[in-house]
């Protein structure tokens, strides 16, 4: 890859009527191109992050726009690194990002979602200090290496725990709240699932954190953006404070390994001294018992 490449991350909820072609174009559009990454399409629409050299994404976004239903399609960009992905993965789901919804509970975001608002109107509210609260609906170790100071993290070790939300912040029902996440895909469905559980005046940040991070470097948000790629953080500036804490010996980091344990493998902070000098760090007690006996305690 030329050592100019971009990462693009972008989403649609549209109806494709054809999931299974969609997914051939796509798979046979991004080989031709020469683009690595992951894109996941579903009846719903279409979630997907790529890199290849600025002139390829060029070209990719422009035969994307073609077409009627991606005409006005948001890409985000971000510096590549040439090395964010090893692959490309193009799939087809039944979700492009998975809810853990019932048949019965899940949302089309073009009929229920929260109000967007972009970066720029956060930061008029957090200015003007509007009486609001951001729920972060990203996952634990997410939270963990960065998040908006002040914002209640909603604890999720995986998106599909999004129906236990509505229960933990019942005591927000009436208040006014922003949901986030990294670029604004996960927020369309849980905003609107807080609306179909009753939450009154419910908002999303549009672009997500990463827009706002760009527009903002520094600012509101601490610590670093984990992403889901071989960068692993992202950040837009060098005047920035290390939040994350290793798991171990709580010294601050931006380092994520695993959980030792066969039966976990959860991601967590983890920092260079103690993955050198340990043979293994476990998330919890329960794991760390679990690999001594060599029978899940779970
Ligand atoms: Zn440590
Ligand atoms: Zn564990």
């Amino acid at each position: 890859m030329s050592s100019l490449t971009e990462i693009i991350i972008f989403y649609k909820y549209t109806r494709i009527a054809d999931p299974a072609a969609f997914v051939t174009w796509q798979r046979n559009t991004c080989e031709e191109l020469g683009l690595l990454g992951r894109i996941l399409i579903a009846a719903e629409g279409i979630n997907g992050t790529l890199e290849g050299s600025v002139e390829v994404i060029a070209e990719y976004e422009a035969r994307m726009h073609a077409r009627p239903e991606f005409a006005g399609l948001w890409f985000k960009s971000s510096p590549g690194t040439g090395e964010a992905f090893k692959k490309l993965v193009v799939k087809l789901r039944s979700e492009i990002v998975a809810t853990g919804l019932l048949k019965d509970q899940d949302i089309d975001p073009n009929v229920i979602t929260g109000k967007h608002i972009d970066a720029a109107e956060l930061k008029q509210w957090i200015a003007n200090g509007e009486d609001f609260e951001i729920i972060d609906m990203r996952n634990d170790y997410e939270y963990a290496v960065g998040h908006f100071a002040g914002s209640k993290n909603s604890t999720m070790g995986n998106f599909r725990d999004l129906p236990t939300i509505a229960a933990k912040f019942e005591g927000l029902k009436k208040k006014k709240v922003l949901t986030v996440c990294t670029y604004g895909v996960r927020c369309e469905k849980a905003s609107g699932f807080l609306k179909q559980e009753g939450f009154e005046d419910v908002y999303q940040l549009n672009g997500g954190i990463g827009t706002y991070m760009k527009q903002f470097p520094g600012e509101d948000f601490l610590g670093s953006l984990y992403v889901f790629d071989g960068r692993m953080t992202e950040q837009f500036t060098t005047k920035y404070m290390v939040i994350g804490e290793c798991t171990s010996c709580s010294s601050k980091t931006e380092r994520f390994g695993n959980c030792a344990w066969n039966d976990c493998h959860k991601q967590l902070l983890i920092c260079f001294n103690c993955a050198k000098h340990s043979k293994g760090i476990w998330c919890t007690d329960d794991c760390m018992v679990g690999a001594a006996s060599g029978v899940p305690v779970r």
